[in-house]
């Protein structure tokens, strides 16, 4: 009797394995899709594992992966269960005379709670351990609804949310940073790793991939289709708005977006007032975050307050001249960078200019992209904190590293409330 139930309990188990594996889903799409870099109407026959570009401008407008459900959550399970002995197993360790510290990433962040840099503590639980595990829960969530073809409770909100994450995960970085601070460690003591140390970079590679994976005009189309939402994409006389959410062309008489529920306006409102104004701010702090101590560096003979550029040179005559690099690109040209660029996209958004259209898309796409990646230094601080917290070898962090970070973040919210269309429309203005 037990026996026979068992036997049928993996004949129904290897049918389900059996039809998920077996199935072709077909992914593709014909639609009417708004270019989000240059409003370009752009009419996209899609099938698995192609993509479309704006006829126009050259931006990605849709992809589709050559398995478009099962790609994506394959890698999210694997990359879920990675997150358990990323998060078990022993990191890093640092052992030298009268010092010894061996540790877990959680016991990093207890460690930085422990000595009240509850600051700290939380930018790393923020960005390395809850929006990975909150986005790879909603991957999980919208991709089985668009798998099962089934509607569920907060579908739009949980995608709207997927793509809010994305651009904050910074596994990626992290692993990077403890590159950087492995060099600093190696320095002054031995240093033995852990598996912990090794599965973190698949990590990061796997939630890239899934990154990769996400399309917003694909998946709002596929949530739109299970919900039996009829999304008007042809154009029939009347204008048309592009929803900056979901690409979809949306007659101008409606005041929400038919495949996403976002308001639908036009441009982004408030676009450049609001990035002026996170750009100014970022431009205040950057000038603490430069001139400050972000680092002190304490051991029984000596005391070392330094700054971001000493940092960077004091690597540079150790020898170790590719991590001095990275550094110096992290943490003053990147921020240097992204400020100037800034400063010409809203002077060429409002004012006549001498820049070519696809100069400035490309310095938009650029600024977008390379953001993050400042957050380096952020997490080689708190790395180095964690590991050297013993009166023989003690690491504090300056008052620089909480402007550095808003100086990064500030940059990042900019950068995301820069409407790129209203260079298009500056450049036509100025050419008619
Ligand atoms: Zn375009
Ligand atoms: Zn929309």
């Amino acid at each position: 009797m037990f026996s026979g139930s068992l036997k049928n309990y993996f004949v129904r188990i290897n049918r389900f394995f059996h039809e998920i594996t077996a199935h072709h889903y077909d992914g593709s799409v014909s639609c009417v899709l708004g270019c989000r870099v240059c409003d370009t109407e752009n009419h996209v026959h899609l099938k698995n594992g192609e993509e479309a570009l704006c006829v126009c401008c050259g931006h990605r407008l849709m992809r589709i992966e050559s398995d478009p459900y099962r790609l994506p959550v394959l890698y999210s399970l694997v990359a879920l269960l990675l997150i358990l002995p990323v998060t078990l197993n022993f990191f890093l360790g640092m052992h030298m005379p009268g010092a010894a510290a061996y540790l877990t990433l959680p016991a990093m962040m207890y460690s930085l709670l422990f000595r009240d840099y509850g600051f700290l503590a939380n930018t790393m639980f923020f960005f390395v351990f809850s929006t990975p595990l909150i986005f790879l829960g909603l991957l999980l969530y919208v991709y089985g609804a668009l798998w099962t073809q089934t509607d569920r409770p907060f579908l739009i909100t949980a995608t709207h949310w997927l793509f809010r994450l994305k651009s904050w995960l910074m596994v990626d970085i992290f692993a990077v940073a403890s590159l950087v601070a492995l060099v600093k460690i190696r320095a002054v003591s031995s240093v033995d790793f852990g598996l912990a140390f090794f599965l973190l970079p698949v990590l990061a590679l796997l939630l890239a991939r899934i990154s990769l994976s996400l399309s917003p005009p694909w998946i709002y189309r596929r949530v739109a289709r299970i919900r039996q939402v009829r999304v008007q994409t042809q154009a029939n006389g009347e204008n048309h708005h592009t929803c900056m959410y979901c690409s979809f062309r949306q007659p101008e008489h409606l005041t929400h977006c038919m495949a996403c529920h976002r308001r639908l306006s036009p441009r982004r409102p408030h676009s450049l007032q609001l990035s002026l104004a996170f750009l100014v701010a970022a431009i205040v702090f950057y000038l603490p975050s430069n001139i400050l101590p972000i680092m002190i560096t304490e051991n029984p003979t000596a005391v070392i307050v330094s700054r971001i550029l000493d940092g960077v040179f004091t690597l540079w005559n150790q020898g170790d001249h590719f991590i001095a690099v990275i550094i110096f690109t992290a943490s003053v040209a990147i921020p240097f960078f992204k400020i100037v660029g800034m400063i010409v996209l809203l002077w060429a958004a409002r004012f006549k200019h001498p820049f070519s259209i696809p100069f400035l898309s490309h310095l938009y796409r650029i600024i977008e992209i390379i953001g993050r990646w400042s957050m380096i230094d952020v997490f080689v601080i708190i790395m180095l904190m964690a590991t050297f917290a013993t009166p023989v070898a003690r690491v504090t962090p300056g008052a620089a590293v909480i402007y550095f970070t808003a100086v990064v973040l500030l940059m990042m919210l900019s950068a995301y409330f820069f409407d790129v269309r209203l260079l298009w429309e500056q450049h036509d203005k100025s050419n008619n």
